[in-house]
């Protein structure tokens, strides 16, 4: 069984879907048994969507950079306070 720090290291792959079959099922056991590993995932996902929806950083003004940040950190915060 995959352990945490696996999850963690193998995240990017598994959002991406760089995984076989069996290394993809492996990943979701462990995140059946285990919810530190389902909320990262959760994380890791947002995280990713946010990012890929980001316009070019350069074309952005620093308020608008500020309002992306506040936004995000709100999302982040909203999501701790279901666990
Ligand atoms: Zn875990």
């Amino acid at each position: 069984m995959l352990k945490c720090r696996d999850i963690a290291h193998q995240g990017s792959d598994h959002a991406d879907g760089r995984m076989t079959w069996r290394q993809s099922l492996s990943y979701g056991f462990h995140l059946l048994m285990c919810g530190h590993c389902r909320t990262f995932v959760r994380h890791l996902r947002t995280t990713m969507a946010f990012t890929r929806s980001l316009p070019d950083k350069d074309t952005l003004s620093a308020e608008q950079v500020n309002t992306i940040v506040s936004h995000a950190t709100a999302q982040h915060q909203k999501t701790l306070g279901t666990l």
